[in-house]
């Protein structure tokens, strides 16, 4: 039996049910007004936002057509080996990688032409406000860290140290360097020399040691002798300090290539950097927490 159109109303299942079927006008789904706020917000946006940042010149090029020439520096993104006169698509001569990426052509608009015009409208104190900012980040990377690791779970050493060796170690590291790693990713003109890349991190792992050596003090050693606090207060701060520029060292490498190759920094090539300062502040907690076990606790 055919139903008329007339019953149909927005719960009804049927295909008179559908917006365009029924007898009401559609007003349209208030689900996608915030949908057309968007929209409207990104085309108020200049046309340059949208043709650089993200362009087909920076994407992978898997299909090489013709012999074109890396005619500038150019990393390997496996081995950072330099393929400047080397053909696109041919292997990396140092570890055999097929490069997909491959320069864009002068005239074409691409990462490059973005990152320029940024260096250009910002002012070199921009620094500043990153360097600032790491101050209250270590504070609150130590909150975190508090937060989700097992510094204030009460256990054993047995228990203590593979918690500490695999997770609270890489995590604190993690989280030190999060705000820098973050800036190069999505700011790397804000940087325009490196050492301001090391001062912030090493500006987060203090305030993240001073934070962390405060809630110790304040709840678990809350009657703690001098040479606890002595050494608290000096070893805490220069382990914290020293893992975070290697971390940084990593960093710097990503922020030169993508400054002098004007090519989308790799961040997750500072993977390794990330691990070794893991691999020494894991050491660090180990030795500590064995001294701990061989002439008993310290709290
Ligand atoms: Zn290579």
């Amino acid at each position: 039996m055919r139903r008329e159109p007339s019953h149909s109303g927005p719960t009804d299942p049927s295909v008179f049910g559908e917006p365009h079927q029924r007898a009401e006008p559609n007003r349209g789904d208030p689900s996608e007004q915030r949908a057309a706020q968007i929209l409207g917000r990104e085309r108020a946006r200049p046309a340059t936002t949208y043709s650089d940042a993200q362009n087909v010149s920076d994407e992978p090029d898997i299909f090489p057509r013709g012999r074109l020439l890396i005619d500038r520096d150019w990393s390997c993104s496996a081995c950072g080996y330099n393929l400047r006169g080397l053909e696109v698509g041919h292997p990396c001569p140092e570890c055999g990688h097929l490069e997909l990426y491959r320069p864009p052509p002068a005239s074409a608009r691409s990462y490059g032409t973005w990152l320029d015009e940024r260096v250009a409208a910002t002012p070199a104190s921009g620094v500043w406000w990153v360097v600032a900012g790491c101050l209250p980040w270590g504070g609150v990377a130590a909150l975190v860290a508090a937060v989700v690791g097992v510094g204030m779970v009460p256990m054993n050493v047995a228990a203590r140290l593979p918690m500490v060796l695999l997770y609270e170690a890489p995590a604190e590291e993690l989280l030190k360097i999060a705000l820098v790693a973050f800036v190069i990713d999505v700011r790397p003109y804000l940087f325009r020399r490196a050492w301001p890349i090391y001062l912030s991190a090493a500006l987060s792992a203090l305030t993240f040691a001073l934070a962390q050596n405060a809630a110790f003090f304040a709840l678990l050693a809350p009657s703690a002798g001098l040479a606890l606090t002595l050494y608290r207060w000096l070893a805490i701060p220069a382990v914290q300090i020293a893992c975070s520029l290697v971390v940084a060292a990593a960093l710097v490498r990503v922020w030169q290539q993508c400054l002098s190759e004007r090519r989308p920094p790799r961040v997750t090539a500072a993977l390794g950097g990330l691990l070794l300062a893991a691999a020494l502040h894991a050491a660090y907690y180990g030795i500590e927490l064995s001294l701990e076990k061989m002439f008993g606790p310290w709290r």
